[in-house]
């Protein structure tokens, strides 16, 4: 009872691809999953368009038609759900795994509903859950927020947003288009390079014509009901403020991690300890998959070069058979 070939903890979309791979290979399985299906991308924001075209998000090249090259977010939505449902993947939802711990020749996997045990563990929890925290007075005020959904709210209201890649300027943009007072608040000397190629003409215009307001070289040092204290190179500066969009990325749950036995690299990338071939860790029979395994280069994987991750576990499983 409740004992599985491996046990995919994370249904993102990578988390999917190793339930589809391990379905078709005849592996008993199981997907948990803290939210709804591909639970981050359901907390993307509202219009939020992908940087990849379709056929780069695809899953086990299944189809991914969309109206224009690169798919929104609902779109995407669709896409995962239907492969979900279509193949009739084994999932739990709103189901949080709370920890896991090594037996003699397997794991048990405790839930928020359940324990089960596997022979392997597979963790694609990515990293969307924890923002990364600017740390200073007033953080934890109503008015500031680390996520970012649709720019509606804020009309008329005197905004900053903190950041410089491609969240915080998409947030400013369109925060702008729909009416409100924007400051950029940059902890660099420029917006970032990554920023999408046809996205970042657009906000140095719109900078440049004081359209959108950039702070350079700044970090907000204190935020109360009204105001916000920016710290610049040359001075302090006092702003009036209605809202804080703290868009500063987000990092993996590195204390589940640990917790579990798994090693990071000794270093600020915190680079969780894995084959790259088999995708296992230090952990015998527990995997990685998806943008974890970046650690903080929370950048360097995504959906369209880490969707790999689910053939090459579930080989390396079906090796060990
Ligand atoms: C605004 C934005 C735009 C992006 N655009 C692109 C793009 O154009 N192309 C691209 O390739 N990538 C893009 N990405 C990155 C991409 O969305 C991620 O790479 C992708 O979601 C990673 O998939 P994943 O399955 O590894 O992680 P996630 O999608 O984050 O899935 C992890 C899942 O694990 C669940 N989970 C976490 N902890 C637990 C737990 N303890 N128990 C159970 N479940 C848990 C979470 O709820 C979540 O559903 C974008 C990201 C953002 C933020």
């Amino acid at each position: 009872m409740n004992l599985f070939d491996v046990i995919i903890i994370g249904g993102g979309p990578i988390g999917i691809a190793c339930g589809l791979e391990a379905k078709k290979n005849g592996l008993s399985y199981l997907i948990l999953e803290k939210g709804c299906i591909v639970n981050s991308l359901y907390n993307y924001p509202a219009k939020m368009q992908f940087f990849s075209s379709s056929e780069k998000l695809e899953i086990d090249n299944i189809p991914f038609i969309s109206n224009e090259a690169k798919p929104k977010k609902e779109e995407a939505l669709e896409y995962y759900r239907r492969i979900v449902s279509s193949n009739d993947l084994d999932i739990n939802l709103f189901e949080k795994v709370i920890n896991i711990t090594k037996n003699t020749t397997n794991y048990t996997i405790k839930t928020s509903k359940a324990t089960y045990t596997a022979n392997s563990v597979i963790i694609a929890t990515g990293f969307y859950d924890i923002p990364n925290k600017l740390n200073v007075p007033g953080e934890d005020l109503p008015k500031v927020t680390h996520y970012y959904n649709n720019p509606h709210y804020f009309s008329k209201q005197k905004v900053a947003v903190v950041g410089a890649s491609n969240s915080s300027i998409d947030a400013a943009l369109e925060c702008w288009r729909k009416g409100a007072e924007v400051t950029l608040i940059i902890r660099g000397k420029e917006v970032g390079k990554r920023v999408k190629y046809w996205v970042r003409p657009d906000i140095i215009n719109r900078i440049e014509e004081g359209s959108i307001k950039a702070i350079y070289s700044a970090n907000i040092t204190e935020i109360n009901e009204k105001e916000i204290t920016v710290k610049t190179e040359e001075e302090n500066i006092v702003l009036k403020n209605d809202y804080v969009l703290a868009l500063t990325g987000y990092r993996p749950n590195f204390d589940f991690l640990t917790k579990m036995g798994v090693t990071l690299s000794n270093d600020e990338k915190k680079i969780p300890t894995h084959n790259t071939n088999t995708m296992e860790t230090n952990l015998k029979n527990v995997y990685l998959a998806g943008v974890i395994c970046g650690g903080m280069e929370t950048h360097k994987w995504f959906i369209e070069n880490s969707r790999i991750h689910a053939k090459k576990i579930i080989l390396a499983i079906l090796k060990k058979k």
